[in-house]
Order: structure tokens, then sequence, then C-alpha cells
């Protein structure tokens, strides 16, 4: 059964809203339910994707708290905290490391307009300090009562609400794609549309078929496929 126009129109207009430089690394967050929760609000707030290490021996596990999120935020793995700051830096985001440091600043005196990569530790030792020592500003969320810290996904969903508000301030939220490489966006809206087409495709290594204006497959695929999403 082919893709339902409407359907296709809001996984476009989703995609078309979604900021390539905007992000979270994780460090070692480890519970399903604080990670289900941050990916759910990257993808509410339009985060493209989302990184994560994970301590040795565990995989990020997702409960019914992402409400099918993690579909739409992929969560990149990396091997260690160096190799993935390293790569967002190399991607030109700004690093901010989330702990309650004497040179950290009040999240509401920072300019998320540009490109941003928050950096959140761990729910129990939280950010290491070899990560911290890596990052170009350390930032805290003032607290008030009598507890240290907030939960991390709190913390997360606070910092990625704030950046979208400044982004909205000053206009510079994508509305038509801009937020995307270019090259990119064909394929994703394609894997976004047509998941299990979209893997079928890369294990037998072809391109993805292209697509009509409303989103219909254009070619004749194998009968066992599933077309929907
Ligand atoms: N005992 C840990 C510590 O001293 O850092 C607490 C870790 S906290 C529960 C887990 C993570 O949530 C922190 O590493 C940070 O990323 C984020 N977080 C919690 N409260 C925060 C705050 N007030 N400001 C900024 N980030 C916060």
């Amino acid at each position: 059964m082919p893709l339902l126009p409407r359907r296709y129109e809001r996984l476009r207009s989703v995609l078309n809203r979604r900021m390539g430089n905007l992000t979270v690394l994780l460090e070692y967050v480890d519970k399903p339910h604080n990670i289900s929760a941050i990916l759910r609000s990257c993808d509410a707030v339009g985060v493209l994707e989302a990184h994560a290490v994970s301590l040795p021996g565990r995989l990020p596990i997702y409960n019914d708290t992402a409400q099918g999120s993690q579909k739409w935020v992929p969560l990149h793995r990396h091997r260690s905290p160096t190799e993935a700051i390293a790569l967002l830096r190399q991607q030109g985001l700004r690093l901010y490391g989330t702990h309650l440091g004497v040179d950290s600043r009040d999240y509401r005196d920072c300019d998320f307009t540009g490109p941003t990569a928050f950096v959140l530790g761990a729910e129990k030792w939280g950010l290491s300090e070899s990560s911290a020592a890596l990052m170009d500003q350390g930032i805290l969320i003032p607290m008030q009562g009598m507890v240290q810290s907030l939960n991390v996904s709190v913390a997360a969903a606070t910092l990625l609400f704030e950046a979208l508000r400044q982004r909205q301030a000053a206009g510079v939220v994508p509305e038509r794609g801009e937020g995307v490489d270019p090259e990119r966006y064909p394929n994703l809206l394609f894997e976004w549309a047509y998941p299990q087409v979209a893997s079928w495709c890369r294990q037998i290594g072809r391109p993805y078929p292209a697509l009509t204006e409303e989103g219909a497959i254009d070619e004749q695929l194998p009968r066992h496929l599933k077309l929907r999403c």
C-alpha cells in the first residue's frame, strides 16, 4: 500500500524543520528512560541526530518513554568521549559542557543560535573531568532547591528548548530543509517514508528508488517489501 499523501507531507514538513547544527552528546548516560526522554525532546525541538558514548559493554536501550522518537532521531554511538568530542568539533559545533564548575555560565546568558552541542553527563557522577576540560564553555541551569542537580533528561530538555527559543527569536529555525545537508535530504526523506525498502536497498547495494511529488515510489518493487513507514 503506498504512503498516504498526508503522511508524506507531514514527514516532509518535520524534516524541513530539522536542525543539523543542534545536537546532544550523552556521556555514559545509561538509564533507558533517560535516553528515551532525551531523544523525545530532541525530536520535539527539531534535532536532526544525537550522539552517545555508552558504558563498556552496554547498548543504548529505549523504552516506552521514547514514543518512537528513536526512529526519527538517530543516536550515533562513539567509542570514547574524546573521539565523539573531536568529531563534533570537526563539524564546527560549539561544545557546551553541563557541569557545576566555577567557570560555568548560566545557560540563559549563552548564545545557542550558532552550531551547538550540549554535552551531558552520567546520572551518577556527571560529566567527566577530562571531557569538561575539552569543552568550549561550561554551562549550568541555576538551582534554588535542596537537591544539587536535575535529572539529566530534564536538563537536556531545558537546554534544547532554550536553544529553540533563541533560534525562533532570531528567525534562524529552518523551514524548508536548509538545516539538513542537501545531499543527505532526499535519502533521509526516503528512509523516513520507507524504512523497510531503504534497508533492503542498502542490503543489496542499490540506490533508493525515486519518489513522485506525492511521495509514491516511482518503480515496481518486489512484492514482499512493506511500503508503509
Ligand atoms: N552527581 C552528579 C554531578 O555532580 O554532576 C549529578 C549528575 S546529574 C544527575 C546528570 C547530568 O544532568 C549532569 O551531568 C548534567 O549533564 C545534567 N544536569 C543536571 N543538573 C544540571 C544543572 N543544574 N545544570 C546543567 N546540567 C545539569
